[in-house]
């Protein structure tokens, strides 16, 4: 019996959609590589934060930016407690969640230079394939001949009030009406930039998870990665 060619899955969708847990899952399921592209933008603007490069008023200096983004260097490592963001080497998982760095990466990530930068070293990570990566362009802009793309939405509140137990969560509790207006906002930001903006790609699948319970997310991701396998290997699923 041959082998199933591994492929790419791009998820892309609306802020806090539960993208990443549904990612995650399926590939820790598929012995796949799992990517945050998220995780990416938001450990560069903690860098700018750090380095002054974002004034009180929320301006970012593109420029300074621009100037080192492609030397900023951002992995990830496994540990038992799962995946861990690291900048320059510094495990930074905990602080990018804070509402502060979310309050800024959208502007962030609408910066030329630190979308190239960015998009580059994502498509590195999937050179190899055999990965699961969620984001925002994913099956338009880094993969768009990814075998597999989805794209995820679910009502403003609904996401807002899953992030906001998320919060809870970190330790880092933020009154829901705050994230609800940070979701609406990195929403608004994220579709109306000029470049890559949030998009269904034309042959993405959609998914409205607003009133699926996390199982049911992962059976119906599941479903479709076995459907898409059985096609690409030329069998009937
Ligand atoms: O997925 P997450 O909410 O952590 O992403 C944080 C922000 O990073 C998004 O609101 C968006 O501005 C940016 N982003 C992006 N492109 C991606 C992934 C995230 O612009 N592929």
């Amino acid at each position: 019996m041959t082998e199933n060619k591994k492929i790419i899955v791009a998820i892309d969708g609306y802020s806090s959609s539960g993208k990443s847990t549904m990612a995650k899952k399926l590939a820790k399921d598929l012995g796949y590589r799992y990517i945050d592209s998220g995780a990416m933008y938001r450990a560069v603007t903690l860098y700018a934060m750090e380095n002054g490069m974002i004034a009180p008023d929320g301006t970012v200096d593109a420029e300074a930016l621009g100037a080192v983004v492609g030397n900023i260097r951002i992995d990830f490592a496994v540990t038992p407690e799962g995946q861990h963001t690291l900048l320059d080497g510094r495990d930074v998982e905990h602080l990018i969640r804070s509402l502060e760095v979310s309050n800024h990466v959208s502007p962030v990530a609408a910066i030329h230079t630190v979308r190239q930068a960015l998009t580059a070293q994502q498509q590195r990570f999937g050179a190899e394939k055999g990965i699961v990566m969620d984001g925002r362009d994913i099956g338009t802009t880094v993969f768009p001949n990814a075998e597999m793309k989805v794209f995820v939405t679910a009502s403003a509140e609904k996401r807002a009030h899953r992030r906001y137990l998320e919060l809870q969560q970190n330790g880092t509790p933020s009154p829901y009406e705050d994230v609800l207006k940070n979701v609406i906002e990195r929403d608004r930001i994220d579709e109306t930039r000029a470049e890559s903006p949030l998009r269904k790609a034309p042959d993405a699948v959609e998914l409205d998870n607003s009133d699926m319970s996390l199982p049911e997310q992962e059976k119906w991701l599941m479903e479709l990665f076995n459907k898409t396998e059985a096609a690409i290997n030329g069998r009937d699923c």
